[in-house]
């Protein structure tokens, strides 16, 4: 699974709290901006998606 980012959904006023939640480290952040995803890292396991408040991980 190639999981998505759409930064319009995140409000981008916070740290993200999935950056913790991913289990391979795979989610980077640059200060408050929407989070990005590391695609060597990522193994499509679908948390992100599950979890973020936002919805903004996607598939
Ligand atoms: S799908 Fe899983 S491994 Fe990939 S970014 Fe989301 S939580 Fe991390």
């Amino acid at each position: 699974m190639t999981v998505k980012v759409t930064a319009s959904r995140c409000p981008q006023n916070h740290r993200c709290p999935i950056i913790n939640i991913c289990p391979v480290g795979a989610i980077k952040q640059e200060g408050f901006a929407a989070p990005e995803i590391d695609y060597d890292k990522c193994t499509g396991c679908g948390k992100c998606i599950k979890y973020c408040a936002f919805r903004a991980f996607s598939n």
